[in-house]
C-alpha cells in the first residue's frame, strides 16, 4: 500500500506544485591557498579578468532568455549579479589581494567571501542578510569559470514537470532551472523568506516551501511529489487520493491567483468608498520594476544602507545622485520616500566606524551617528536634492528621539536646499515613528514635518522592550500587544488632526489582518515587499473602513493582545465573513 510521507515547512511561495523529485546537490568547493611566483602575478590577474569576463557573458545570456520567457521583472536578480561583478571595488579588492598576498584567484574569491559573509550576517533585517547569496552566487561563478571544463551540473530529467530539492539553491542557478525544464515546485532545507531565490520563486509563480529537512538525503530523487506553498506542507509519493484532492486545490489557487492579478489595476478604495495607498519598500534600486509589476503605487521606503554596503568607503556624491535620478525617474509621478542611512544597530557597515558598543540597539544609531558625523550626511542629502530637482522626493529620517534633532536636520537640509537651488516645492521632509518618545509627542513633531512614517519593526522592539532579532524572546514580539495598538492610534490620530500623511513601512502592513487592523486604526498609506501588494489590495478593497474604525476603537481599550485577536476574529471575521476571507484568501491569516 502506498504510504504518503508528509513533512512540515515554511510556505515561502503560493501555490500547489505537482511533478516528480529532482535532487540539486552544490558541490561545495575545498579551495586551498596555492601562493604564486611574482613573476606569474600578471598571468593570474588575466586567468581572474577572463573568468569574470565569462561570467558577465553567461549572466547577459541567461537574462536575456529569462526576460524573453519570462518578462523583465524575473531577471531582475540576474542584472543585480551582472551589476555586483561589474563593482569596480569588488574587482580591484580582488586583484589586491591576488597581488599582495601573491595568492590563486580561488583564494582570493575565498577571502572575499568570508569577508561580505561576515558583513552581511551582522544585518537583522532578513531581507538585506539574504543578499550575501546574490554576491556568493556570482563568486561562485568566476569560480567556476575559472575551470577549463565546465557543467551545470546533473541531466535535467525529460519527465515534467519537476519539483526541485536541494539544501539551497542560488538565484543563478534556480534561473538556469527555470529556463531549461518544468519546474512545478521548489522545496528547501535552508533560506529565508525574504531571500533572493524565494523572491525569484514568487515572480516565476513558484510553490515554495522552505525550511524541510529530508536529512540531506537524496532518497526521494525521482519519487513523485506535492509541494503545497500554501500551507508549507510537502507530500512525498502521495496516495491516488490526495494526488486528486490536490489537482481540484491546484485549480482553485489558480482562479484564486488570476483574480488576485485582476486587482492590480483595480483603484486602491474600499468597500465604502474610502481610498488608500500601497507602496513598496525597496532595498536596491533594481527591485523597481518587481515593485510596478505587483501594482505598487510608489515606493514608501527606500532603504538606502544597502548601497553603503559592498563599498569600503561610501558611494560618492555623483554615484548616490545618479541612483537616486534612477529611481524617482522610473516612479515618474508615484511617490518615492528615501530613508537616510540607517546604519548602527544590527547593521554593521564596513565604510562606517562605530565601534564597538555595550548595547547597539540603543546606541549610536540612524540619525544620531549622522548628526556626528555629518560630512557623510551632507553627500547623502545633497544627493538626494540634486535629484529631486525635477520632480519630487520624500525624505526620510530614521530613529528620531527628540524634537531637537528633527529641527537640526531641517535646517541643514535646508541650507543645502539653498545652495544647491533647490525649491522646497520638490522635496518634503518626513520622520520615521519608531521610538516611543516620537510616538507619544507625536503631536510636537507634526507641527515640524510634511508627513511620518511608522517603523513598527522597531516602535514594537522598543515600546516592548524586546529585542526584534532574539527567537528566545520572541514570543513576547506581539504587534497587537495593547501598547503596540494604543501607540499607532494616537500618531494616526495626531497626524490627521495636524493635517499631515501618515504612513507605515513595517513588515506589520503586510500580514492580512494586521493591514486591516491598520486601516481600523487610520493609517491608510502602507508600504511592504512588493510581492504582498495585491493580496492586501484585494483585502482592503473587501473591507468597511467605518466598521473596522468602530471594531478597533474597543478593540484597543482591550488588556491583552490574545484578547484584541479574539475580538478581532469574532466581530471581523466570524460575524460577517462575507465580507472578508472567505472566498478571497486560501492563505492563513
Ligand atoms: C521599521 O523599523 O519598521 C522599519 C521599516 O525600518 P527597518 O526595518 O529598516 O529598521
Ligand atoms: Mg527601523
Amino acid at each position: 500500500m502506498n504510504k504518503t510521507r508528509i513533512f512540515k515547512g515554511i510556505p515561502a511561495s503560493l501555490g500547489i506544485g505537482i511533478g516528480t523529485l529532482f535532487h540539486i546537490k552544490l558541490e561545495s568547493e575545498f579551495i586551498i591557498k596555492e601562493i604564486i611566483k611574482d613573476e606569474d602575478v600578471q598571468k593570474e590577474i588575466q586567468r581572474f579578468e577572463n573568468a569574470l569576463s565569462l561570467s558577465i557573458q553567461e549572466l547577459l545570456k541567461l537574462k536575456n532568455k529569462v526576460e524573453k520567457n519570462k518578462g523583465k521583472a524575473s531577471a531582475i536578480i540576474i542584472e543585480t549579479q551582472i551589476f555586483l561583478l561589474k563593482d569596480k571595488d569588488l574587482i580591484n579588492s580582488l586583484k589586491k589581494i591576488i597581488k599582495e598576498e601573491k595568492v590563486k584567484t580561488e583564494w582570493a574569491i575565498h577571502l572575499t567571501k568570508i569577508k561580505y559573509e561576515k558583513i552581511f550576517s551582522e544585518f537583522e533585517n532578513e531581507y538585506l542578510s539574504g543578499r550575501i547569496i546574490d554576491l556568493n552566487d556570482s563568486l561562485n561563478r568566476i569560480l567556476k569559470n575559472l575551470k577549463t571544463s565546465q557543467s551545470q551540473g546533473k541531466k535535467i530529467p525529460t519527465r515534467t514537470p519537476i519539483i526541485i530539492f536541494a539544501d539551497d539553491l542560488p538565484p543563478s542557478e534556480m534561473a538556469y532551472y527555470m529556463t531549461h525544464a518544468d519546474v512545478a515546485g521548489i522545496i528547501l532545507s535552508r533560506g529565508g523568506t525574504n531571500s533572493h531565490t524565494v523572491i525569484l520563486a514568487k515572480a516565476f509563480e513558484i510553490p515554495t516551501v522552505i525550511n524541510i529537512d529530508f536529512d540531506g538525503t537524496s532518497v526521494f530523487d525521482g519519487v513523485d511529489a506535492i509541494v503545497d506553498g500554501t500551507e508549507g506542507d510537502v507530500y512525498i509519493d502521495p496516495s491516488l487520493t490526495i494526488k486528486k484532492e490536490f489537482f481540484n486545490k491546484k485549480e482553485q489557487f489558480e482562479v484564486y491567483r488570476s483574480e488576485l492579478k485582476s486587482v492590480k489595476s483595480l483603484p486602491s478604495i474600499t468597500k465604502d468608498g474610502k481610498q488608500f495607498k500601497i507602496m513598496a519598500n525597496i532595498e536596491v534600486p533594481e527591485e523597481i520594476e518587481l515593485a510596478l509589476s505587483y501594482g505598487a503605487e510608489g515606493i514608501g521606503l527606500f532603504r538606502t544602507e544597502f548601497l553603503y554596503m559592498f563599498e569600503k568607503t561610501p558611494p560618492t556624491l555623483d554615484e548616490q545622485t545618479k541612483i537616486y535620478k534612477q529611481v524617482l525617474s522610473k516612479m515618474g509621478d508615484k511617490p518615492v520616500v528615501i530613508r537616510t542611512l540607517d546604519i548602527g544597530g544590527e547593521k554593521k557597515i564596513e565604510a562606517f566606524n562605530i565601534g564597538k558598543e555595550e548595547n547597539p540597539a540603543l546606541g549610536l544609531r540612524a540619525i544620531r551617528y549622522f548628526l556626528k558625523e555629518k560630512a557623510h550626511f551632507y553627500t547623502q542629502i545633497k544627493a538626494i536634492l540634486r535629484a529631486a530637482r525635477n520632480g519630487k522626493v520624500k525624505i526620510l529620517f530614521p530613529m528620531i528621539t527628540e524634537i531637537e534633532e528633527i529641527r537640526e536636520l531641517k535646517d541643514i537640509v535646508y541650507s543645502i536646499a539653498k545652495k544647491e537651488s533647490v525649491e522646497k516645492d520638490n522635496y518634503d521632509i518626513g520622520i520615521m515613528v519608531e521610538t516611543p518618545a516620537a510616538a507619544l509627542t507625536i503631536d510636537s513633531y507634526v507641527k515640524e514635518v510634511d508627513f511620518v512614517s511608522i517603523g513598527t519593526n522597531d516602535l514594537i522592539q522598543y515600546t516592548l522592550a524586546v529585542d526584534r532579532g532574539n527567537s528566545s524572546v520572541n514570543y513576547l514580539y506581539k504587534p497587537l500587544n495593547p501598547a503596540v495598538l494604543r501607540l499607532l492610534k494616537f500618531v494616526a490620530d495626531e497626524g490627521r488632526k495636524g493635517g499631515i500623511e501618515v504612513q507605515l513601512c513595517g513588515e506589520m502592513a503586510s500580514k492580512p489582518i494586521h493591514s486591516i487592523i491598520l486601516i481600523g486604526l487610520g493609517i491608510n498609506s502602507i508600504s511592504m515587499a512588493s510581492q504582498t501588494i495585491p493580496i492586501i489590495k484585494r483585502i482592503l478593497r473587501s473591507i468597511s473602513v467605518n466598521r473596522t474604525r468602530q471594531i478597533m476603537k474597543d478593540a484597543v481599550k482591550l488588556s491583552s493582545a490574545d484578547e484584541i485577536n479574539e475580538f478581532i476574529v469574532e466581530n471581523l471575521l466570524r460575524k460577517c465573513p462575507s465580507s472578508l476571507f472567505k472566498n478571497i484568501l486560501p492563505v492563513k491569516i
